[in-house]
């Protein structure tokens, strides 16, 4: 459904050119839930927004169901903007100010729906699907909570019934028990609407629910991706099992950590790139191997790749 090949985001500084996007190479098949997990600062929204063109990428593809979106001119992307959808973090800056929520759900459909009868019956339904009271269809986005604004946003995303909705962290703005809430909705459309998400967060506790895949992010590259399942019994990279400590519940899964990683210091300016592997300066089992050498992403097992001197396949001992 989606391929993103050797994809790089790239913005001038006075201090230099800055690597938002690092040559990522991302599949998502159809139907498939992958979750972008990183601290702040690790270019995952970069790479949302380059897959949606939102971002000129300096270099690489983004092929949505077999067409290379990044050569086609801007105004060939309209009818590809069926097949792919965006939701943002913050609904009351994505949502028109002016728009009625009846307005706001209808206005994707007004390319495939000329009548408004026939179009404000699919709003009303597509307000049911997402557990909006249809007597909000005449209110303004200022008259909503956090929670409705956002359901309007995912309505307005699901409304043209794309391949694959790319969510830019959907639940962070809202409180905690609204979270849960529209996560299950998120849960409940993809089975009804069979959709693909690439669902990013920067807590990789959101996103551990829903996701068949996960790929960590760091410093615009990948370092780890696997399965759901691979990345919470067995996470390999340090960054990985780092960000898994960090959620505040229990699992009985992650006592397969041997000792805790406590992630401590900030992500490292994209502008100074430290050498080598870029998580070194943060991580407890660094040598002078990982200061000087990029560690490439590397199968372990049928499903994963990490890139991490400390499962690389090498006879080469790691700490050289
Ligand atoms: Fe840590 Fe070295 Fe692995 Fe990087 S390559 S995560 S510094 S052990």
């Amino acid at each position: 459904m989606l391929q993103v090949q050797n994809l790089q985001v790239t913005y001038p500084t006075p201090q230099g050119k800055a690597y938002a996007v690092n040559g990522i190479n991302l599949e998502v098949a159809a139907g498939e839930t992958v979750g972008i997990v990183g601290e702040s600062g690790c270019g995952k929204s970069s790479l949302a927004r380059a897959v949606m063109r939102l971002l000129e990428p300096s270099a690489g593809r983004v092929v949505i169901g077999g067409v290379d979106v990044t050569s086609l001119p801007k105004r060939k992307l309209r009818p590809l903007r069926q097949r792919i959808q965006m939701v943002f973090q913050d609904p009351a800056a994505s949502l028109d100010p002016r728009f009625t929520v009846g307005q706001l759900i209808g206005e994707p459909l007004t390319l495939t729906e000329k009548h408004r009868a026939t179009r404000n019956k699919r709003v009303l339904a597509l307000m049911d699907d997402v557990g909006l009271p249809v007597a909000l269809f005449d209110r303004f986005p200022h008259q909503l909570s956090g929670g409705q604004r956002q359901r309007v946003a995912i309505a307005r995303a699901i409304a043209p019934r794309p391949d694959i909705i790319v969510l830019d962290e959907p639940v962070s703005a809202l409180d905690v028990s609204l979270q849960a809430q529209v996560l299950n909705l998120l849960v409940d459309l993809q089975q009804q609407y069979r959709m693909a998400y690439l669902f990013v967060s920067h807590d990789i506790g959101v996103v551990q629910h829903m996701a068949d895949r996960i790929a960590v992010m760091y410093l615009g590259r990948i370092v780890e991706i696997a399965p759901y399942a691979d990345i919470m019994e067995s996470p390999q990279h340090p960054y990985t099992q780092a960000l898994l400590q960090a959620i505040p519940v229990m699992d009985p899964r992650r006592s397969r950590i041997a000792d805790k990683q406590i992630l401590t210091g900030d992500v490292p300016s994209p502008l100074s790139i430290p050498s080598g592997c870029a998580f070194h300066t943060r991580c407890r089992f660094a040598t002078d191997r990982c200061r000087r050498s990029v560690p490439p992403l590397h199968s372990v097992g049928s499903d994963s790749l990490v890139a991490c001197h400390l499962s690389a396949p090498s006879t080469e001992s790691p700490f050289n």
